[in-house]
């Protein structure tokens, strides 16, 4: 597919929704790709966030992208806290004991999205539903966390009433907690996601042809 018809079909999901495309913003997955790669598929048509997932391959990458900037959208460890200030937002905050770490290690205060396992499968990162209004509770007292939004990884399946029920779920959650970022959609999935309401698009596949 590439950049720009991503790109196009963003805009047309967030038209068909009566969105402004505005409020749809593409982050560019790059786990899996090189400098070279990224700096032809991607930053070639503008200087989109860079999504990693692993901040063992995300930290190379930042030394050698330096006109890039990357946001961090995988599992963090507590031990790896201390490296996020090299990214400009963290979609996958789960726990309370991440979050202490990044509290104790950074520098200055992060953005961060805290990723709800909507879905409720058993396998996936994130917090339950249900357990969201404590941690938001507990996050507050922190002054180097800003939590912006919630993230969600959708079930892989294909069935789209199933997909739009979990986007729809998180857009709600969002809205009762009065959050105004909400991480959602990929590849497969990302215009769904658009039409529920999303306003951070995390697509890999298929920028770099892969689908
Ligand atoms: C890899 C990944 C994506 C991108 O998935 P694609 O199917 O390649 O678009 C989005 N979010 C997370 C958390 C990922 O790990």
């Amino acid at each position: 597919m590439g950049l720009p018809e991503v790109l196009a079909r963003i805009e047309r999901a967030a038209r068909r929704a009566g969105r402004d495309p505005a409020g749809v913003r593409l982050v560019a997955v790059t786990k899996g790709h090189s400098p070279e790669a990224i700096r032809e598929k991607v930053l070639a048509y503008g200087d989109f966030p860079l999504g990693e997932s692993r901040v063992q391959e995300a930290l190379p990458k930042i030394e050698a992208l330096p006109e890039a900037t990357f946001h961090f959208i995988g599992p963090l460890q507590r031990n790896k806290a201390k490296f996020m200030h090299r990214f400009l937002l963290l979609h996958s905050l789960e726990s309370l004991r991440v979050a202490e770490a990044l509290e104790r290690r950074l520098p200055r205060p992060l953005d961060v999205l805290v990723e709800v396992n909507v879905g409720r499968e058993p396998q996936k990162h994130g917090v339950l539903p249900e357990a969201l209004p404590e941690l938001l509770e507990r996050l507050k007292e922190l002054s180097r966390v800003r939590v912006l939004g919630l993230m969600t990884v959708a079930p892989r399946v294909r069935d789209p009433d199933r997909l739009r029920a979990v986007f729809a779920e998180l857009s709600r959650l969002a809205d009762r907690y009065n959050l105004p970022e909400r991480s959602m959609g990929m590849s497969e999935d990302f215009e769904l996601a658009i039409e529920e309401g999303s306003t951070l698009v995390r697509v890999g596949r298929a920028i770099f042809d892969e689908l």
